[in-house]
């Protein structure tokens, strides 16, 4: 699945609106993939536990080195892709013709999971063999061939199901390589992934339009330009409080009841629900702020430790629910890497450019005179410089700071050239 070197993957997530009988067939063929996999799971297992079990007679049996290693060259399961989605598939479907309902290839690419999962246990034998696949866990099916995508009709043909109707949020970019079809949260969706040439660093990439971002939990985006984006505190914390209350609700419940199996299905759908909101709000920001500038300055997330510099100031003091803020802020910070990745990928394919900063001192450091100090940031809020007396939003400032030292990384590790990420 890997793109070659100059080529670029995306995946595109969609909700699709299937009919009754849509849904039937999809959780008929999920089906009908998980039995192909499971049977096909324990044959390679019965197989080599088999060819295992000789080889320990004949280690007991006092045969030499040559004899065993002889038997293992010979004997050892061998697993051939082709072998396993040709010749087996066509038998288990013959033992089994309900298989022929669904769409060959949707079978096949099961079956080559199946070889991937196989063939690493082989490599690794430490993990155990692969899992045989439950009901209701990431039930999915892909297609690497015969769907028709009508973005004009927001709609997708499928082999075996027609058209189904499809939510579309945007456009799809690049050669379409495959699509999945899955199960999550109660609801139907596409992942659609596309391939394609990766855009040369734009020539006229204007220095210009350079700008520093500075993300967080309070305020979402803070732009070194003045601009800043509401957080989505506010977007997903009706969710969350709900999310909050339900799971109260479900330890009060017995385990295992109708009740709190109804529970878990409705907090599963409340988490799909934050997420779809947190990725459309994300979508708008990232796509204004990249049409609006070539290059832009991020901290390096990973090297911020989020979760230490959100504690304390992201719920008010008095809602004292720690649960609740803990969830809150769980949700508030995959949004934050999320926005990021965004980012990286539009910029990608614009020919723009992202450049992580080190974010040590990006909030202490004053833009007028330099001067690095942590009484320079007295409040969460407000910065002023123990120096020279200048003040002014500590987030702004961040994102200064930022911009500054993405701007100090081009021009030391490249001369005049921008880097090339
Ligand atoms: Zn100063």
């Amino acid at each position: 699945m890997e793109a070659a070197d100059n080529q670029f993957r995306l995946a595109y997530k969609f909700e699709l609106m299937v009919k009754p009988g849509q849904a039937h067939l999809l959780r008929l063929f999920c089906g009908h993939c998980r039995f192909c996999y499971n049977q096909m799971l324990s044959m390679l297992m019965d197989e080599y536990e088999a060819y295992k079990k000789v080889l320990e007679e004949l280690k007991g049996q006092g045969k030499s080195e040559t004899e065993i290693l002889t038997y293992q060259k010979e004997h050892r399961p061998k697993l051939r892709k082709f072998d396993l989605t040709g010749e087996r598939l066509r038998q288990l479907k013959e033992q089994y013709p309900f298989l022929n309902q669904c769409h060959s290839q949707v079978l096949q690419q099961k079956v080559q999971d199946l070889h991937s999962a196989y063939k690493n246990f082989f490599e690794q034998p430490a993990n155990g063999y692969p899992r045989f696949k439950k009901k209701g866990q990431q039930d999915s099916i892909r297609f690497p061939q015969g769907y028709k995508l009508d973005e004009a009709n927001k709609r997708i043909f499928l082999p075996k199901l027609g058209f189904i109707r499809y939510r579309k949020s945007r456009e799809i970019i690049g050669k379409i390589k495959n699509v999945t079809v899955s199960l999550s949260h109660g609801k139907w969706y596409m992942s659609i992934q596309t391939e394609f040439p990766l855009v040369p660093i734009l020539t006229h990439a204007n220095l210009e339009t350079a700008v520093g971002i500075d993300v967080g939990v309070v305020k979402l985006a803070t732009l070194s330009d003045g601009q800043f984006y509401a957080p989505l505190k506010g977007l997903v914390r009706p969710i969350a409080d709900k999310i909050a209350i339900l799971q109260q609700r479900l330890q009060h419940n017995t385990k295992g009841s109708y009740r709190n199996r109804e529970l878990k299905q409705r907090i599963n759908k409340l988490h799909g629900r934050a997420a779809n909101l947190r990725h459309n709000y994300l979508h708008q920001i990232t796509s204004s702020i990249v049409k609006d500038h070539d290059y832009v300055i991020v901290e390096d997330l990973n090297l911020k430790g989020m979760t230490k510099s959100a504690s304390g100031t992201m719920e008010e003091p008095g809602s004292n629910v720690t649960a609740k803020s803990g969830l809150n802020r769980s949700i508030l910070e995959e949004g934050l890497g999320e926005l990021v990745r965004q980012l990286e990928y539009k910029l990608k394919l614009k020919g723009g450019i992202l450049i992580k900063v080190d974010p040590r001192n990006t909030s202490r450091t004053c833009p007028r005179c330099g001067h690095v100090d942590k009484e320079n940031r007295k409040t969460q809020a407000g910065f002023c410089c123990v120096k020279c007396g200048y003040s002014n939003n500590a987030d702004l400032v961040g994102a200064i700071n930022i911009k500054r030292a993405g701007l100090a990384r081009l021009g030391s590790e490249s001369g005049h050239e921008p880097e090339q990420l």
